[in-house]
This record gives C-alpha cells, structure tokens and sequence, in this order.
C-alpha cells in the first residue's frame, strides 16, 4: 500500500532543525521582552469573514490562497492567512482596546494555497507584533528600532535592509487609484495578465509588479508622492527622522504597497539580498482603519510580521548558526559495567541539579565502550565522561575533551562540577 505523505508546501520540522526554530523563537522573545511586549494566542481557524472584512475581498490572500471550509454547521471557516486580523478580533473581543494602548505578539502557523518553493510555503510560520492605541510615528519607529536590535542578536546585521514608503490616508489612496487607473487604461493591451486583472481589482499592487514590459508602463505612471496628504507627509517625515536619531538605516521605497487592504500611512519591509525572489524577511505597516473596520472604535494600529522559514533560511545560507545551537549535548555521560550504571545516573542526576545549563544526555541502551565512545562523538557533546567499575571503586570519573586535543583527566567525583563549571565558562 503506499504510504501517506505530507501535504504539499506543508513541513515537518525535524528534530535535526527544531534547535534552530528555538534558537530564533527564544531570541525574539528575549527581544521583544526587553521592550515590555505581551503574548497573545488567538485560534488558527476564524470565521471566514474576518479575513474578508479586513484583508480585503479583492486580494490575492482572499481571492485565490485561503483554506476555506465549511465545518460540520455549515459554517464558513478559514485556517488563518496571516494573524493580524485573528489579533484585532480578539484583543476587540476581550476589551483590550478601548481607551488603552497595547503591544502584543503572536507566534504560530500561516496557511496560505501558494505554489511551493524556496522561502514560499502552504503552512508557514510567523512571528508577528501588533501594537494598538498609539498614532506614532514614535511607535512605528519603535517597531523598526526593535527589528533592528533584532536583527544584531541573530548575527544578521548588515544582511537585512529596510524600506519605507507612506501609503497615505484612503482618501489619498483613492484619489491616486483613479489617477493610476487613468494612466493604465492607456497601455492596457500591454500590460500583463495579472496587472490587467488587477487594473479593476487592486490596481495599487500593479506598482509593485516584476514584469519588464509593466515596469516600463509604470516609469511614466503618476507618483504618489503628489498625491500623499499633508497629515501622512508629516508623519512619514518625522518617521525618518525617529530613524535617523536612533541610527536605522532605511531607504523610501515609492513602489512598496503591500497585499493587504488594510495597511495607510507608514508601510516597510525588511529586505535581504541572499533568498532570491522570496526576500522580504519581515513585513508591515500601520492600519489605523481596521479596528473600526471589524466593529470596534477607531484605533490607530501599527504591527509587522516575519516569516520564520525565511529567517531560517538565511541563517542557513549564510552559514550563522552559533554551533552551540545544533549540537545535541554539552556533556555525554557513558557507563561500562553493572555497577557503573546506576552510579553514572546518580553522577548525571547530580550535575543536572548543579548545572541547569548544561545539556547532559546519559548513554542508554548498552553496548560496548566502543559504541558508547561513537554516540558520544556524534551528539556533539564537547566532553565524554566515563564511568567503569574502576571509576566506581575510586569514587572518581573519566573527563575525555571531544573536540580538542586534550588529554583525558581522571577526576573525583565531587570535583567534577566545578570542573565542568570551568571548561564551559558558567
Ligand atoms: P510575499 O510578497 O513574499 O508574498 P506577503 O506580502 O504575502 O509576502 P505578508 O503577508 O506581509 O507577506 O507576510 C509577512 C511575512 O511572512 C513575509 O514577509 C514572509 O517573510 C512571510 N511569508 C508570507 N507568505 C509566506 C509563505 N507562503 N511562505 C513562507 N513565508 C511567507
Ligand atoms: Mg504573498
């Protein structure tokens, strides 16, 4: 019979790779506690609706790369696209908004029906921070001073570049779609198809389309620029300016509008240059709108998300991850003999205890010195500690250094956690 697989685009994170996704997970948490955010977990499936209200119906998330489904009521249900929407439906929902400010973050599965590659999947993880209450531009600069920081404690400064656009108020936005429209209708027969579909759909998206012979049509297009509000200019302005005193570098990027209806005023995207076409490791901007959209009272809003498989991915190619963070063991404890057996666990019990810090895999299974010695070599661990009967009898143990070429130390067993304590600078 053949065996059932994985669903396309969908992975399983490996054990080999689950100590990356946590060396990531736990530096952004760190990150972000060090600015007093709070975690909030929303559901993974919603009501249909909240992504259509507030992603926007004529997307191409809700047009063409939703998991919809009805469930056993006849209800229509979505596996979450993104998690902003999930995030103002709750923090809506328990109170969390009114009259009140909030910085919040998310983490957790994507679902998107994308067509798989590189850095572009079905299931995909996010990391995202939404922060309510606050009209910036201090906020926003905030969130960029913290990706920054962010991006310094992965080892990825210098590998990430920000761009920042204004997309204006949607007063503004709507007065230059028509201006946009107009100027387009002239070249449609050349446009491509998807730039034509979008022309009645979301024609602001067609700015940001790869084709050359669209670019080419777009280089006489109108400007934004002309086009943004007195209000947003001054809150794109003094944007630049927060970044520029805390050090962020950034470019303005005119062409950068994002997928998302819900997005006006300040929009960015953190860039790299080392993932192909799938580049953009952290994306986001303000939506002043979408709390009033969804029900609630105007709330001005402001968050980003990244993608964590992009985030991996870069680490990976650019070859970053701290060796500590892959090897399966810091200490790797083997035992030769009857007696050995349960003095080694006791030993191991009792550094665990000294020691939290450390990884200490005892060897489990039997097998010869031989065996015992190859496992320990491949766990990675930067110390074997042998325990035989002789080791018992003397109430000492075997310090044999793994990756250095050292010689191995006989030590008593009530010295050997400060021994340890040493060698690994605790
Ligand atoms: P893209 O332009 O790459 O399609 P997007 O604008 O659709 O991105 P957002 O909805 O803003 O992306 O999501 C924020 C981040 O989540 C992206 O910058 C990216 O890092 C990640 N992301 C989005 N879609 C996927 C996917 N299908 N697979 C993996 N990561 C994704
Ligand atoms: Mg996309």
């Amino acid at each position: 019979m053949a065996k059932i697989q994985a669903i396309r685009g969908m992975n399983d994170i490996l054990p080999d790779q689950s100590p990356v996704w946590q060396f990531v997970e736990d530096t952004v948490r760190k990150v972000l506690g060090q600015y007093g955010y709070q975690e909030i977990r929303m559901p993974i499936v919603e009501q249909t609706d909240l992504f259509k209200r507030s992603i926007g119906e004529v997307t191409d998330i809700v047009e063409k790369e939703m998991y919809t489904f009805e469930d056993r009521n006849g209800d229509s249900l979505t596996l979450r696209p993104e998690g902003t929407a999930g995030c103002v439906r709750a923090a809506e929902e328990h109170g969390l908004l009114f009259n009140q400010t909030r910085r919040l973050w998310y983490t957790g599965p994507m679902f998107r029906h994308e067509r798989p590659q590189k850095g572009r999947y079905r299931q995909f993880h996010q990391i995202g921070v939404e922060c309510f209450g606050m009209t910036g531009p201090d906020i926003d600069a905030e969130l960029l001073v913290l990706t920054a920081r962010l991006w310094k404690a992965l080892g990825l400064a210098g590998h990430t570049r920000l761009e920042i656009n204004s997309l204006g108020t949607s007063d503004a936005r709507k007065v230059y779609r028509e201006a946009l429209v107009a100027y387009l209708e002239q070249y449609k027969e050349d446009l491509d198809e998807d730039s034509k579909r979008r022309l009645g759909t979301n024609p602001l998206r067609i700015l940001d389309s790869k084709v050359p012979e669209t670019r080419k049509i777009l280089e006489g297009a109108p400007s934004f620029d002309d086009y943004l509000d007195d209000d947003s200019r001054e809150h794109f302005e003094q944007l630049k300016s927060l970044l520029d005193a805390a050090g962020v570098e950034y470019t303005v990027n005119p062409a950068l509008v994002r997928g998302l209806d819900y997005y006006g005023k300040t929009v960015f995207e953190w860039v790299t240059d080392s993932l192909g076409a799938q580049g953009t490791v952290c994306a986001g901007g303000r939506y002043d709108g979408l709390v009033e959209q969804l029900g609630g009272k105007p709330t001005p809003a402001v968050g980003f998300a990244m993608g964590l498989e992009r985030l991996i991915l870069l680490l990976e190619t650019l070859d970053l991850i701290p060796a500590h963070v892959t090897s399966d063991a810091d200490v790797y404890v083997t035992a030769m003999g009857d007696s050995a057996i349960p003095a080694a666990m006791a030993l191991a019990e009792n550094l665990r205890d000294t020691l939290p810090g450390l990884t200490i895999v005892s060897h489990c299974g039997g097998g010869s010195f031989k065996s015992q010695m190859k496992k320990a070599d491949k766990s990675g661990a930067r110390y074997a500690l042998i325990l035989g009967e002789n080791e018992v009898a003397s109430g000492t143990a075997a310090l044999k250094p793994l990756r250095a070429d050292e010689p191995q130390q006989d030590i008593a067993q009530a010295e050997l956690a400060s021994a340890l304590a040493r060698a690994f600078n605790l």
